[in-house]
This record gives structure tokens, sequence and C-alpha cells, in this order.
């Protein structure tokens, strides 16, 4: 059952979304080379609590940490280690955050010291996705619409959209309906309606879609050993239009990228 979300309620997942946000921003200022992702996951967590949080993954299913740290050819569901990060690594980073009774719930993937210019496509043409997907996210269309385009997109750059694991409604809890797949078909699917808010996050490989998981029961990692790119943010319907309420601008700032995407982004959702 899909449940549409009033404009206070929005504002607190707006509230947990912005918290998520600035743990990747402080984040996104640690990761280097030589940098373990256990470390970072315990700067997330005091991070979250000194922000009148609690972490949103810390329990959830059992999983074990604040953070859901996946690099390179991991998908997601990675449980941080004490492996320090390597130059040329990638790194996804999924973080949630649990305020006043609603989860915030977003991830980017950071490239750690100088990174190959094919992966580099890969986090660019995933992050291009999840904005042209989070523009199909209005009222009139239909769950199908956001898939369809993030995988139309994603596919036309010869990548592989994971099946497997999909976004999700959000609000009181961390995974609520619908589900939102990164593939779909136009005009099928649960409709959308003012008020919802879920997240979006394409989870896209550079070769095969096929996936496989350690026997940790947590790990997804691609079938073929390629790298993996996850980015999400968390949407709401206002107005019939999407409206982010998580963002990336901790992440620029903090690594002095100049970035008008959700500008542009806010200008195109806007017609
Ligand atoms: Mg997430
Ligand atoms: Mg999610």
């Amino acid at each position: 059952m899909i449940i549409p979300k009033t404009p206070e309620e929005i504002e607190l997942i707006r509230e947990s979304a912005l918290i998520v946000s600035r743990t990747l921003g402080m984040l996104a200022a640690e990761i280097k080379p030589g940098v373990n992702c256990l470390y970072l996951d315990g700067l997330a967590e005091t991070f979250i609590r000194d922000h009148g949080a609690e972490p949103g993954f810390l329990g959830m299913y059992g999983f074990p940490n604040t953070l859901n740290m996946s690099p390179n050819a991991q998908v997601v569901h990675g449980i941080p280690t004490k492996d320090p990060l390597k130059d040329g690594d990638i790194i996804s980073v999924d973080c949630g955050a649990l305020k006043n009774g609603f989860y915030g719930d977003h991830a980017y993937t950071f490239e750690v010291g100088e990174v190959a210019p094919d992966t580099k496509k890969l986090l660019r043409v995933t992050k291009e996705s999840l904005y042209i997907g989070i523009r199909e996210f209005r009222t009139g269309n239909r769950v199908g619409d956001v898939g369809f385009a993030i995988q139309k997109y994603c596919e036309n750059h010869g990548y592989g959209v994971v099946r497997e694991l999909v976004g999700h409604g959000l609000g009181k809890k961390l995974h609520e309906s619908p589900e939102m797949p990164n593939y779909g078909k136009r005009g099928r699917g649960k409709k959308f309606v003012e008020g919802m808010v879920v997240a979006i996050e394409p989870m896209i490989n550079m070769g095969t879609r096929r996936i496989r998981q350690l026997r940790d029961g947590w790990t997804i990692l691609t079938a073929d050993g390629q790298p993996s790119a996850h980015f999400e943010h968390n949407v709401a319907i206002v107005n019939g239009k999407p409206e982010l309420l998580s963002t990336f601008q901790y992440i620029y700032e903090a690594l002095g990228i100049e970035s008008d995407e959700e500008e542009e982004f806010r200008q195109i959702a806007a017609n």
C-alpha cells in the first residue's frame, strides 16, 4: 500500500534526508587512499548521532554497521572492513538516518584518488540516469516510466542494469511500497500520487547486469568482477512534480566541485 505523506511529514523526511546528505559531505572530505571503511563508518555513526538522529541501517535486518560501503565490483550492501582504500578505487556509500520517526536514505559513489576514465564515465552516466529517472516521478506517470528512463539511458551506454535490487517508498519505514525498479516499461506499474516519497537508486554495472552474493549474506557483487556504481536521492511529489529532499551539494562543497546539476534538475522538473 502506498502511503502518501502530508506536507509536514515530507518536511520531517527532508530533515532526515539532509542529515544523510551532510554525513556524505563529511565523508567526502575523509575518503582518500589509505583510509579504511570501518574508520569511516565510525565517523558516520558519531556524526549522525551528534545531529540528533539514529543510524538508519544499523541493526536493520541485522546489518552490523552504519554505512553500506561497496568498493569497485561490489554493487551494494558491502560491510565496512579495515582494508585500506587504494588509489583508483571507487566506493559506493549508502547511508540511512532516522529522526522524528522518519527515514532518510541515500547514496553516492566516490572516487578514491585518480580513477580510470572508463570508471569515471560509469559514475557520470549512473548519476545522470538518476536525474533522468527522477524527472518521470510526477503525478500522471507510473512506476514503469521511471524504470524505463533509467534503463534506456544506461543500456544505451552499454551498461548492465541490476534487476534484483530496486528503489522503494520511504517514510516511517525504510522500505515502503512501491518498489521502484531501475528497469521497466512505459505506462506500467503503480500510479504516482501527490505526497508520495520514494528513494530512486540506480545500481549500474560496467559489464553484465548479473550479480552474485558473498557468503556473508550481504555483499552483492557484479558476476564479471567489473565495477558497479550506485547513486540515490530521496524525492517527494509536491504540486504534482518531483522535489529533491536530499542533496549532493555537501559532497561537492567538500570536494571543491562546482555542480549545477540539482539546479538544472529543478528547472527541468518545474515544467
Ligand atoms: Mg540507500
Ligand atoms: Mg534505498
